[in-house]
């Protein structure tokens, strides 16, 4: 056996990867999928245009040469997370379009339940908000009565992606999903591990949907003869950040990755223990294997890489987002010039939603490239704000920082982030963290790969940008301290 298959399923399209013992790539394939935005605010895809994009990419990196059907070990599963699928048990067929984690459709049933809001904080870990799963599943069954007619015979059956996936690729014998996609639910409960009968009764789903829960790391059934030609184990699933987590070996309590594309995903191991943040962090499992469940702190920026297409698109400063990095090197430090960010409002830990943008500390001898390296500390700084409370919140003091995503390429950005962290910033060869994690747990599970020591042995770094201690990051932290604040509504 020589490969490990790993789907990851994201939001705009379904990827197959195979990767061999050493964890390198052997072939991919990508499809895209349509995106639908009936109303504003909404965001829907096609649940069938995901299993067949999904299935034409399996089929394609199958069919690479020299690969038998009997390489392949397992199958590992990371997805997109939260978005919320109903199917017919009988038939298969999803009784509505699914629901993306984007869209904002249900923010008026949360605001219903507000009452509720700590209940299901201290039972889930999450923030009730539109962006989880369960207000979705209660929308789908509330939109027809037809719906929540046959949801209650049980005829009707929910899940994530994962789990849509894992129904189609078993031709309906397994209905599962694992501890990471059910903890972004607001339906699971992460301390007792189990679904929770009194949020399913505040959202008035019945609980006959419910997939079983598995860990991230077990056999959980076969692929149907009649799909792919072969019945290839499935042994892994993770949602796509928690996937990233482990595919970055995260395995301390303490350990961090940071993904830097349009927004940033933080998410730190806090290990066995699930820590409740003082900053409206969000509680989530890391991970379930061999019996121990590894939870997790996460957070996010929402104006990441996005700030750098602001300059590009809007500004015309870049006609390219890696242009930036020349751009800001034309300077030696930013000349007293701090970027807040705040385009769409500012998260965490200042959480103001009213916040606006600012280009602040402007003199007549400030020129595009001291504002082209103070939009590249936004990205740290704002990067460090979250880092730094998480850390707080967890009581542990990180390492060093494992980094992916599409700015990663920037090297400035990336040892701008180890100054002004004053840690190591750690870059993978990989750039596929995600689905490299979700092949972990899966080879794990068939014993492809024996344990963690022979994950490590194998994993590369491609460059560790190590800490710099100079006056001008001083300067630009103080200067960005005294004028964040000022800026909060
Ligand atoms: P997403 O998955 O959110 O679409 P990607 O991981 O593909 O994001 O990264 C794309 C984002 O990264 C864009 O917002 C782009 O502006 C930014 N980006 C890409 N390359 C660079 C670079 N060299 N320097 C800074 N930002 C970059």
């Amino acid at each position: 056996m020589r490969y490990i298959l790993a789907i990851d399923a994201g939001t705009t399209s379904s990827r197959a990867i195979l990767f061999d013992h050493q964890g390198e790539q052997k072939a991919v394939a990508q499809h895209e999928f349509p995106q639908y935005f009936p109303e504003e605010s909404w965001v829907e895809h096609d649940a069938q245009e995901i299993w067949e994009t999904q299935l034409k990419a399996i089929r394609e990196v199958m069919a690479t040469d020299g690969i038998e059907p009997t390489d392949i070990a397992a199958m590992g599963i990371t997805n997109q997370r939260e978005t919320t699928i109903v199917w017919d048990r009988a038939t298969g067929a999803p009784v509505h379009k699914a629901i993306v984690w984007q869209d904002r459709r249900t923010a008026s049933i949360c605001e219903s339940l507000s009452d509720h809001a700590a209940t299901f904080l201290n039972k889930t870990g999450l923030v009730l908000d539109a962006y989880f799963s369960g207000t979705k599943i209660k929308w789908i069954l509330d939109s027809d009565p037809s719906i929540r007619k046959r949801a209650e015979a049980g005829e009707l059956a929910f899940g994530t992606v994962d789990s849509w996936l894992i129904w189609n690729l078993t031709q309906g014998k397994v209905h599962t999903t694992d501890v990471t996609n059910a903890s972004r639910t607001l339906l699971y409960n992460i301390h007792e591990l189990q679904w929770d009968q009194e949020l399913l009764d505040l959202l008035d789903i019945p609980a006959s949907l419910l997939p079983t829960v598995v860990s991230s790391s077990e056999k959980v059934g076969e692929t149907a003869v009649d799909v792919l030609g072969t019945a290839i184990p499935i042994s892994g699933i993770a949602g796509d950040q928690q996937a990233a987590l482990f595919g970055q070996l995260c395995l301390a309590p303490g350990d961090v990755k940071n993904t830097y594309g349009t927004g940033c995903f933080c998410i730190m191991n806090t290990g066995e223990k699930a820590v409740e943040s003082q900053n409206k962090m969000l509680t989530t499992i890391g991970w379930q294997r061999n019996g121990k469940t590894f939870y997790a702190l996460e957070g996010s920026v929402f104006i990441a890489g996005a700030l750098v297409q602001w300059l590009r698109d809007q500004l015309q400063m870049i006609s390219s987002a890696p242009e930036i990095e020349a751009l800001a090197k034309t300077v030696e430090h930013n000349g007293g010039v701090t970027f807040v960010p705040a385009l769409s409002g500012l998260g965490a830990p200042y959480w103001d939603p009213e916040a606006t943008g600012a280009i602040m500390g402007i003199t007549r001898g400030t020129e595009k490239g001291h504002i082209a390296r103070a939009a590249l500390e936004a990205i740290a700084l704002r990067s460090r704000d979250i880092i730094i409370e998480m850390q707080k919140d967890a009581g542990v003091e990180f390492s060093s920082l494992k980094v992916d995503g599409g700015a990663t390429g920037n090297d400035l950005l990336m040892q701008i982030q180890a100054d002004l962290l004053q840690k190591q910033v750690v870059r993978p060869n990989t750039t596929e963290t995600t689905a490299l994690g979700a092949a972990f747990f899966a080879g794990l599970a068939v014993g492809f790969w024996k344990d963690e020591d022979e994950l490590k042995a194998i994993w590369k770094e491609d460059r560790v940008f190590s800490p710099q201690e100079n006056s001008h990051n001083k300067r630009c932290l103080t200067l960005w301290e005294q004028r964040v604040p000022k800026l909060l509504s």
